[in-house]
């Protein structure tokens, strides 16, 4: 047999896994299958890599296209695992809230209270305890968990807004948990996460991506759903990164989410707004917050700048999916789609879609991670 022979036989060979979507989760699984042996082929609908994580370099700016992405972790092993495919700057993230004009540091911390009630120490921290005893018993929805956090003014001012232009639901419609990400300190500390470890890949994200997937076979606008058998003809196992209910045609109905418009603006001037992220906390303002990308790389050098205002939507079907609505109803029909996945022997599903789940970066990692150690 000739090269040539040995070269068609080995591309008509099945591949061990096809990964449907390049975000974050299909491409350390790809990467991790890769490296133990396995023949991979990654394909995606859009005309990128990257997922949501995508950052595009415009004038010398990477660009979040898909929303502000700033990575933490308290995962150790995760923090050393992207190590190796790129390095992280010290990009802390500390976004400011404008309400009417008014500036607020976040996460709610002294300086938040301090211009809110004109508290100086964390002795005086009676005054946030006074309000949220408003609440008695566990809170039953985001509005209850934020008042009992934080207390009825902050609530207001700087969580109601923004929730309800956020989320397009009244805060009493919304789980507690969304709420209990954010941090509530009596320290100076304007460090919106808690984490371990924290940074913006150098070079941005897509950068990241592209080294994970170093190697391994990637076709971009190539839909599965529009040839699903063809598809699953071409490996043993498929790991299916989309939508869940996109998957099953929608047949049990269509889970909700929310989606997001984003308005990029080149802006000649050197700064802006003096901060990577500004949330607008009032209802009045129609966007949710504006992100200024030359700050997640200390590229103020620049006489210009790239700035993106952040509009949430109601999704429907044809709209970018962002944001998984993991309330009762939503979170029912999941399971129900889940019963149906866990039907389908060669199919894995995972990553924010395939899961239906609220995951930030280092938990889609871990999971995927987890994913490949269980097929292993
Ligand atoms: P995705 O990135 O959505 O990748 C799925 C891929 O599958 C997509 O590329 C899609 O095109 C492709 N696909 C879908 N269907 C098909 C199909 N039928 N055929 C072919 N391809 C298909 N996390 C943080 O840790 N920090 C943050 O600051 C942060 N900010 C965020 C801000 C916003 C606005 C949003 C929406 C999310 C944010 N996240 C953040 C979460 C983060 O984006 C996700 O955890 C991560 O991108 C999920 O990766 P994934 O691979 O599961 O999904
Ligand atoms: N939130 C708020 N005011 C803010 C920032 C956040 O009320 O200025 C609430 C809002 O409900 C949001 C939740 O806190 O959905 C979680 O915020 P985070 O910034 O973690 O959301 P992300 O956009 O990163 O998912």
């Amino acid at each position: 047999m000739g090269f040539r022979e040995i070269e068609e036989e080995y591309q008509q060979m099945k591949y061990d896994y096809l990964v449907v979507g390049a975000g974050l989760f299909g491409a350390v699984f790809a990467e991790q299958a890769k490296s133990s042996g396995k023949r991979v082929l990654v394909i995606d609908k859009r005309s990128h890599v990257a997922g949501n994580v995508y950052t595009e370099n415009i004038r010398g700016i990477n660009v979040h296209k898909y929303g502000a992405h700033i990575f933490h972790t308290n995962n150790s092993d995760v923090w050393n695992y992207v190590q190796r495919f790129a390095g992280f700057n010290r990009y802390t993230n500390s976004p400011v809230a404008n309400y009417h004009g008014e500036l607020y540091s976040l996460p709610f911390n002294m300086y938040t209270f301090n211009k809110m009630w004109g508290v100086i120490t964390p002795e005086q921290e009676a005054k946030i305890a006074k309000q949220c005893q408003e609440i008695s018993g566990e809170p039953r929805n985001l509005e209850e968990q934020a008042i009992s956090l934080v207390g009825r003014d902050i609530y207001e001012k700087l969580i109601k807004g923004y929730t309800q232009k956020q989320w397009g639901r009244p805060c009493n419609e919304l789980p507690a948990f969304i709420i209990k990400r954010l941090p509530v300190r009596l320290t100076f500390d304007n460090n919106y996460f808690n984490a371990l470890y924290q940074g913006i890949p150098v070079g941005g994200y897509t950068k990241l991506v592209e080294n994970l997937l170093s190697g391994i076979e990637v076709k971009l606008e190539t839909d599965y759903l529009e040839d699903k058998s063809y598809f699953d003809s071409l490996a043993d196992k498929i790991v299916y990164t989309g939508a869940i209910d996109a998957y099953f045609d929608y047949s049990l109905g269509t889970l909700e989410y929310r989606s997001l418009r984003f308005e990029n603006e080149l802006v000649n001037v050197n700064n802006f707004q003096g901060n990577a992220v500004i949330n607008y906390t009032d209802s009045d303002t129609p966007f949710t917050r504006i992100i200024e990308h030359k700050f997640f790389e200390f590229g103020d050098d620049l006489p210009y700048t790239i700035i993106t205002r952040e509009y949430s939507s109601e999704w429907k079907p044809g709209d970018e999916p962002y944001y998984p609505v993991n309330d009762e109803k939503n979170s029912s029909l999941y399971s129900e789609y889940k019963t149906m996945a866990e039907r389908e022997e060669h199919i894995i599903f995972g990553g924010r879609l395939g899961e239906y789940k609220y995951y930030d970066m280092d938990q889609v990692i871990a999971s995927a991670l987890k994913t490949w150690k269980r097929e292993l």
